[in-house]
């Protein structure tokens, strides 16, 4: 491949990242100047003014932890005023501040670092350690991150990547990635589960892959639940037992903080291989007499299952929740496979196994494969190949505040991208000439309750009695996962439209007023209509549903398969049918994903049937 064209796959992860390129048509990982083939997202400021990163980062942590960033991919993209950044001011030793957006700092020898301008430097030593391989330079790349990143999350990675030089091919989601680096091995028709907990986040996808078709079917997750968090509970029982015993908090002091964050991780991953470890932590604090104490305990494996057992819970019940978003059963699946570190914790395979009640895969590397994934994708974009196919989907509904302070959803979530909806809606008020969008991400009716990604102010409205105004408001979301919206005055087709970006200008202070105040503001649905339109839609569905089920009834009357597809697809057709009824137009809304699904199912079972026939 010549200079070019070289595309980089990278994993940006929490706790490593890992850099890859396609060779003679196969994908393989770079390894960095130590010989590793990851490196630790690790980024510190020396007092010299030196920059260090990775492992050289990470030595120097200890003595340095101020001034040390670590996870600061759980940081990118977030609020101030938003309960993670909260909870991780409690535990992290250098300084976060607020930046003039509402947006998180991370301050270090007096200055202050965006969480993306941290990300940016962990890409740019990523693309010298592909460079310094290739022996020349490299421009792109397709960079991953967690399916349940939003908007914010997405755009803040994307600018790092262009801070760090690279031209960002695509952004892509790092249990599909990690999927394409399965399919490889696969030429056959499969579904598959992909179980994603690294460092800081964790993911589930249900796929299924075909002919180079890989299809995102559902996928959920959880941004701030990882390694990190299990950390934490093995940090905090030795913490409360010293205290117990000496009554003295080791939380003060933010090098023995340190001490403790490395013996956790250390013991946590002494026992996915042991059944108990040692934690030593000799001179670990010294008090105002000059006492010295030291630290000894041991962890087994049983008490770290415990300590983290709801953590494991929570990742079950969000498979459960994406399972049933695809409308499949376990035993539907061929396969699971684990990606992400934390996957190598015993207690994790086997509530996976017992959930999906099959064994888990180890076709793929869990540190690799997102990262060998993304360089597919990137030859495949570069090369403009057609046999690969991604179909991804959008892990959040999106939608914008309508008047009273509700929440109205255009675009819901695991719809498949890039996709783009428009919906009209009216005023509010009469002879209102001003309004102003506000963009929401989540899924919560409650506009204050989801995510806000940003505003689009509509002026100049032809002065009308309220409800004669028309606005057409477009959602659009890129196969990158990054959402643009525009707003139209269909009488004088004044038009506005907005990248939404990650640092939009309005607090939560003031969306908390706008709600409040939204009367001079807001939009309302224009119902009627929109209920029309969506009526349409279902009921194009249910006719097709309808035309197929004599044939899937005889096929299931004889066969094991598809008793369940049957029994949803009644389940859909009776709730849409009472939507359509009772006009009730979020429940039509919220209908109508099933019902698109339903019909899917119900062609592959005809089709599966006709090829065997
Ligand atoms: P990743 O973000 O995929 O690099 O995963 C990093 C996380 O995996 C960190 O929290 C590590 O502590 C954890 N990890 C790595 N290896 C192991 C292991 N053998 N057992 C348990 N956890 C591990």
């Amino acid at each position: 491949m010549s200079q070019e064209e070289t595309v980089v796959g990278i994993d940006l992860g929490t706790t490593n990242s890992c850099v890859s390129i396609v060779e003679t048509g196969r994908p393989r990982v770079i390894p960095n100047r130590e010989g590793k083939a990851t490196t630790p997202s690790i980024v510190a400021f020396t007092p010299k003014g030196r920059r260090l990163v990775g492992q050289l980062a990470k030595r120097q942590a200890l003595v340095n932890a101020e001034n040390t960033v670590f996870a600061g991919k759980r940081l990118i993209g977030r609020r101030w005023d938003s309960k993670e950044r909260e909870q991780l001011q409690q535990y992290l030793p250098y300084k976060l501040i607020q930046g003039a957006h509402d947006d998180v700092r991370i301050e270090c020898h007096g200055e202050a670092y965006s969480p993306a301008e941290i990300g940016s430097i962990v890409l740019a030593e990523m693309k010298a350690v592909a460079e310094e391989y290739l022996g020349h330079g490299v421009q792109y790349a397709v960079i991953t991150v967690p399916a349940y990143f939003n908007d914010a999350q997405r755009q803040a990675t994307k600018d790092a990547g262009r801070m760090a030089g690279l031209e960002v091919l695509r952004i892509i989601n790092e249990p599909t990635s990690a999927a394409l680096a399965y399919g490889l091995n696969h030429s056959d028709q499969r579904r598959i589960a992909v179980y994603d907990l690294g460092g800081g986040t964790f993911d589930v996808s249900i796929l299924e892959i075909q002919d180079g078709v890989f299809e995102v079917l559902s996928t959920a997750g959880d941004t701030f639940l990882g390694g990190e968090d299990f950390d934490q509970r093995v940090i905090e029982w030795l913490v409360f037992g010293f205290a117990k015993d000496h009554k003295i908090d080791l939380r003060q002091d933010v090098m023995t903080y340190q001490r403790l964050k490395e013996a956790a991780e250390k013991a946590r991953i002494d026992l996915s291989s042991d059944l108990e470890t040692e934690i030593n932590l000799p001179f670990l604090f010294t008090d105002a007499n000059g006492e010295t104490y030291h630290l000894q305990k041991t962890l087994t494996r049983e008490k770290l299952e415990a300590l983290t057992e709801d953590l494991i819970e929570r990742t079950i019940e969000i498979c459960r929740s994406t399972l049933e978003h695809a409308y499949l059963k376990p035993q539907e699946l061929n396969d699971v496979i684990l990606v992400g570190g934390m996957t190598r914790m015993p207690k994790i395979q086997e509530a996976v196994a017992g959930f999906f009640g099959r064994s888990v895969s180890h076709q793929v590397n869990p540190d690799e494969a997102v990262a060998l994934g993304a360089a597919l994708q990137g030859a495949t974009l570069m090369s403009e190949r057609s046999d690969v196919l991604l179909l991804d989907v959008t892990p959040h509904s999106l939608g914008i505040m309508i008047a009273g302070g509700f929440y109205q959803v255009l675009i819901e979530k695991n719809t498949t991208v890039p996709c783009s909806r428009s919906h009209i809606f009216t005023t509010v008020k009469d002879y209102q000439t001003q309004v102003k969008i506000l963009v929401l991400q989540g899924e919560s009716s409650q506009a204050e309750d989801n995510e806000l990604l940003g505003e689009v102010l509509l002026d100049g409205l032809t002065p009308a009695p309220r409800g004669e105004v028309e606005i057409e408001v477009t959602f659009s979301i890129s196969a990158d996962g990054l959402v643009s919206v525009s707003a139209r005055d269909l009488e004088t087709s004044q038009e506005q439209s907005i990248q939404v970006t990650a640092t939009s200008n309005l607090t939560e202070e003031e969306m908390q007023r706008m709600i409040e105040e939204n009367i001079d503001f807001a939009l309302a649905s224009k119902t009627n209509e929109e209920f029309d339109r969506q009526r349409q839609l279902a009921e194009l569905d249910m006719q097709r549903i309808s035309d197929l089920l004599p044939e899937v009834e005889g096929i299931v009357a004889n066969s094991a398969f598809g008793q369940d597809a049957l029994q949803k697809a009644h389940d859909i057709l009776e709730r849409t049918q009472a939507s359509i009824d009772e006009e009730n137009l979020a429940e039509l809304v919220s209908a109508l994903p099933a019902l698109q699904r339903t019909c899917k199912i119900f062609r592959q079972i005809v089709e599966h049937q006709q090829k065997r026939a």
